[in-house]
């Protein structure tokens, strides 16, 4: 098995091919891939031997997007343990229940989160900041990196847990997600695939495309699979170069396309958004930019339009994944995006989809159920969940929690997650339909359609919406707008205007239980 694809050793001994190729950039600083497999040996051999880590022990990394992330995640794989990486904007208390959720034996942290962690106990490497009493630095625990570090001898199978990671907590708590080697080791397949497909379809030359060196701009964070899976595993697999950003920040991110002569941006629909709404926008070279993927929440198809305005003649993409999914599932690129904007488009190849009704029987093409999705990129279940693993992943199949419907053509729709429904004196109001139509206005910068409490009707529909810079118009205005558009119990009786930004998660999803509570009270 040592050699064979399925496992992240071997996607690690395969990245030392590109030896001098710059692999990873955090502002001025440069990782090479050789670099990068030397650090992660040298500190998986430390892992090994001094932290005592075996097979299936869990080693947590809680950091920013530094280049010491990466190197963390590798060496925690190839030492045997399951990497479960932190999300970095947990307070105290969620970072202390991640730890003891996963059992971390290790933890790898920044400085600011090692503050964090430090009441936990647990052994602690740290970088980037103080090391707490009794935590050590991880320049010390690394000691000097040598051409011949080597990898520790573990035995790694396709189907052992490789990843314990957190979802991002949109419809309750965050649930560990428990990935296997194969899950790592199927992704930059998928990847490829996905923006093979988007190059073509877009028109572009996909053999020039192929022989570019791809320069990745990641905009999210590497503790969400987007950033780990999409990104990072198939910039190691295809020998690109991944820029790192400390946190989204659309101005850094127009200075880094410009002097990175960045390919490629991925990311989540509003970072898109937000880069082409920047004042500074037509100030920066951005012509070597190429694609833009972003998914992982719902894209407004207004969004392609501005794309084709400001940025035309890319090749844009937007993909459906779930951590559970280990990032992408299913995509729309190109051609088909154009055509077909409100679709999160078609499986990979080797991925098999379903819509079914409550009681778990197949659809008929174009009607509404729950989206069901099977595949090599299908995680083993919820780490210590064993009531909602058997909830979710029934016969094989995950059972997503969206809403969707597949045309005679399978294309698939994303309608509404179940969970964000409104409903309305027992009529279905999907609010991401709601949010799309009101997109649709110019006036309108952001929105989060949300159910209110109703008497009588159960919900009625609310908007919360942040209006473009300088624009103004009424509620009565937009109700207007929407009467042509939509059906009218559809139409948001309850309209709240504010200029902050949405509450947003670093996956891009906007918080509806903050909204709700911050508008409605304890609802
Ligand atoms: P939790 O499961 O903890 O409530 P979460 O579901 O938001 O959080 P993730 O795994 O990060 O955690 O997100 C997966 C969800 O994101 C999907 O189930 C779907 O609702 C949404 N999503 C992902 N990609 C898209 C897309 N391209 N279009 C629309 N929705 C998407
Ligand atoms: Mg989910």
């Amino acid at each position: 098995w040592k050699h064979a694809p399925a496992h992240f050793r071997a996607l690690l001994e395969m990245s030392r091919f590109h030896g001098d190729k710059v692999f990873l950039v955090y502002e001025d600083e440069h990782l090479t891939f050789e670099d990068h497999f030397r650090r992660a040996a040298t500190l998986a051999t430390r892992l090994v031997e001094e932290y005592g880590v075996t097979k299936g022990d869990r080693v947590a990394v809680a950091m920013r997007n530094y280049p010491e992330w990466v190197v963390s995640f590798s060496a925690a794989l190839v030492a045997g343990a399951v990497a479960v990486p932190l999300n970095a904007w947990w307070t105290e208390t969620e970072l202390a229940y991640g730890v003891r959720d996963s059992g971390a034996k290790v933890l790898i942290a920044d400085g600011e989160r090692a503050a964090r962690l430090a009441a936990t106990g647990v052994p602690m490497i740290v970088t980037r900041g103080a090391a707490p009493a009794g935590a050590r630095a991880f320049d010390e625990v690394m000691g000097e990196v040598t051409a011949d570090a080597k990898l520790p001898d573990v035995e790694l199978a396709p189907h052992d847990p490789a990843t314990i990671f957190y979802t991002s907590g949109t419809t309750g708590s965050p649930k560990g997600a428990l990935g296997s080697h194969r899950n790592l080791g199927q992704s930059p397949m998928t990847i490829a695939y996905g923006l093979m497909r988007a190059t073509v379809l877009a028109g572009q030359d996909a053999g020039a495309a192929a022989g570019v060196r791809r320069v990745s701009l990641l905009t999210v964070p590497l503790f969400h699979v987007t950033g780990c899976f999409s990104a990072m595993t198939s910039t190691m697999f295809g020998g690109g170069c991944l820029v790192l950003m400390y946190k989204w920040d659309p101005e850094q991110a127009l200075r880094l396309i410009e002097r990175e002569r960045v390919t490629a941006m991925v990311g989540v629909p509003t970072n898109a958004w937000q880069l082409m709404s920047h004042p500074d926008f037509g100030k920066y070279d951005l012509s070597s930019l190429t694609t833009l993927g972003y998914g992982g929440a719902p894209a407004p198809p207004k969004l392609l339009e501005r794309i084709a305005t400001n940025l035309p003649n890319r090749a844009p993409s937007n993909g459906y994944g779930m951590t559970e999914t280990s990032a992408l599932a299913i995509g729309n690129g190109g051609a088909d995006y154009l055509a077909r904007p409100e679709s999160i488009g078609v499986p990979s190849p080797v991925v098999d989809v379903r819509v079914v009704d409550p009681a778990g029987a197949d659809l008929p093409s174009g009607e509404v159920g729950e989206l069901c999705v099977r595949g090599p990129n299908v995680i083993l279940g919820y780490w210590n969940k064993p009531e909602a693993t058997a909830r979710t992943f029934v016969d094989g199949w995950l059972h997503t929690g969206d809403l969707a419907k597949i045309d005679e053509e399978g294309f698939v729709y994303i309608v509404d997650r179940a969970k964000d429904m409104v409903i309305r004196g027992g009529e279905n109001v999907y609010c991401a339909e709601v949010e799309a139509a009101l997109f649709e206005h110019p006036a309108v910068d952001d929105v989060a359609v949300i159910g209110v409490p109703h008497e009588e009707l159960g919900e009625e529909v609310g908007a919360v919406i942040r209006l473009a810079p300088g624009a103004s118009v009424t509620a009565e205005e937009l109700r207007t707008f929407l009467s042509g558009r939509i059906a009218k119990f559809k139409i948001p009786v309850h309209v709240w205007f504010r200029d902050a930004e949405l509450p947003r998660n670093p996956g891009g999803k906007i918080l509806k239980t903050h909204l709700r509570r911050e508008i409605l009270g304890n609802p």
